[in-house]
């Protein structure tokens, strides 16, 4: 998809999904029911039509999935054993098994979550595929150092498995989140349970199948469908899970800390949320810095953590941008998700759609300049029009609170200090960017801009443990 959101030319086609195969709860390779014998149903966004039922993972079926995945990483197990350069292969055969069912991975994930087609093609897919990838050259790259110690003893520290990593993840990005959980873990030979989000259970079970395919010992990867506070809040407070990693809302993040630490204090990885803040100078490419900072704000219907959800421009180009911004906003293509010419689809489902336009509402009371969108789109569901606010000040619920919708907020700024203390003016801190042509400015308001995001190799280190061995020698080397 180029900057103008049109998408390039052949594209590819969506397929025609008769039936969804694989609906049930995966452990140890095997496709179980519930214990409870509970389902639950999964809905087209775009349509409100229900996709199929899916087999609801409860406390008794994470107990099943840990036991599964605690005996797969025994000291001697196949997984255990097997060379570190076969453990990348097999993350390199389970990404060329997406490769070969992208188009139908793309399809299911844009029925699943209403994003538009090709952007599950060309972002969630290309991500996923690349994730695999890039963490399968890494798992015979693990390695520990040599310490030098006093006297006459050698220390060197090797990098082992955490043992079992829950993961939990939301319904805004399916596959590649649970790519981003999965491959560290299994890269640096761990075994995973992952709970999908339940609005989205329907990409993780069809990889599931293909996990298998590749060859994976069974138990290495299992995956719970189910509900939050029963299957999430179970792996979060199981005494056999070593490690969880979590996805989603700061309140949720704040549950998962406090089960993990009443249990078993496992560690915790959490990626919450965001409210971030673009900075564009007066200086820097104002068409780029649109369509950038547009993008950012627009992109799978605002459902983004890293969503640019405050644009603090410079006075001498505000009214320009706001005007480009407007123009922007309004040539967006809105539509059927499967059509390849949609570039907005609806949102994910009523609690977030009536959430939105409570903001929106609330931006309107508050004293924001409505430029245009701002409501629902009439007779079709879930879908929201763009929306840009200008004169947004930042004591308005708009500028503090995570909209997660498709609410572009634009402000007003004098100076680069005052940006500066304006953009970090808030309790979160994901991620910020910054628009202009002075490279120097560029790097000393990065410094000064308190937020951050971790990836690639930093995620290694979450995913093992260090341990030192302390020889005692006879002679000093
Ligand atoms: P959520 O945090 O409730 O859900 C995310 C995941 O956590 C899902 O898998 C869910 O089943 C699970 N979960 C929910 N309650 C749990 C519990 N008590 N114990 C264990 N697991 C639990 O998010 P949501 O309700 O889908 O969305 C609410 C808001 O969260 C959004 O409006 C947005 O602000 C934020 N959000 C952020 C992200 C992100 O990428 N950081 C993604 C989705 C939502």
């Amino acid at each position: 998809v180029n900057s103008q959101g049109s998408p390039p030319m052949p594209f590819p086609q969506p397929v025609k999904v008769q039936e969804i195969r694989y609906t049930k709860i995966f452990i140890n390779n095997e496709w179980h029911a519930s214990v409870k014998g509970k389902t639950f149903q999964t809905f087209n966004p775009a349509t409100g039509v229900k996709i199929c039922d899916v087999e609801e993972a409860d406390k008794a079926d994470v107990d099943k999935a840990v036991k599964a995945a605690r005996a797969a990483g025994q000291k001697g197990s196949p997984w255990r054993r097997m060379d570190v350069s076969s453990r990348g292969r097999l993350l390199h055969k389970l990404a060329d098994l997406i490769e070969r069912d992208r188009t139908l991975l793309a399809t299911m994930e844009t029925m699943d979550t209403g994003k538009p087609f090709l952007h599950s093609f060309f972002i969630d897919l290309d991500g996923s595929i690349k994730t695999l990838r890039y963490y399968a050259g890494w798992a015979d790259k693990i390695h520990g150092k040599t310490m030098p110690v006093d006297n006459t003893f050698m220390c060197f520290t090797k990098h082992e498995p955490i043992g079992v990593c829950g993961a939990i993840i939301p319904w805004n990005f399916p596959l590649l989140m649970f790519m981003w959980k999965v491959a560290p873990a299994l890269c640096c030979g761990n075994t995973v349970v992952i709970k999908p989000a339940e609005q989205t259970p329907l990409t993780a079970l069809h990889v599931g199948a293909l996990i298998k395919e590749a060859g994976f010992p069974p138990g290495v990867v299992n995956i719970v469908p189910g509900f939050g506070p029963t299957a999430g809040g179970a792996i979060a407070s199981h005494m056999g899970v070593d490690k969880v990693a979590f996805t989603g809302s700061t309140k949720v993040g704040q549950f998962i800390k406090e089960a993990a630490a009443k249990s078993n204090l496992k560690r915790v990885t959490l990626e919450l949320g965001g409210k971030n803040p673009c900075i564009v100078f007066a200086d820097s490419n104002l068409q780029l810095a649109v369509e950038e900072t547009q993008k950012g704000a627009f992109f799978n219907q605002g459902q983004c953590c890293t969503a640019a959800s405050r644009v603090y421009v410079e006075e001498e180009i505000y009214e320009e941008f706001v005007r480009r911004s407007v123009e922007s906003a309004k040539s967006i293509v809105i539509g059927d998700p499967l059509d390849p010419r949609t570039v907005h689809g609806p949102q994910i489902e009523q609690k977030q759609f009536d959430k939105i336009l409570e903001l929106i509402d609330s931006g309107k009371k508050e004293g924001a300049r409505l430029e245009c969108g701002g409501a629902a789109i009439e007779d079709t569901g879930l879908y929201i029009q763009p929306t840009v606010f200008s004169g947004v000040k930042d004591h308005m619920r708009i500028a503090k609170e995570e909209i997660f919708g498709p609410v572009q907020c634009i402000f007003r700024f004098k100076s680069q200090q005052e940006a500066i203390e304006r953009a970090n003016s808030t309790e979160y801190g994901l991620a910020a960017a910054v628009f202009t042509s002075n490279l120097d400015r560029a790097l000393s308001v990065s410094a000064d801009l308190e937020t951050g995001t971790v990836c690639g190799e930093y995620a290694l280190a979450e995913y093992s443990e260090v341990k030192a061995v302390t020889i005692k020698l006879t002679e000093t080397q």
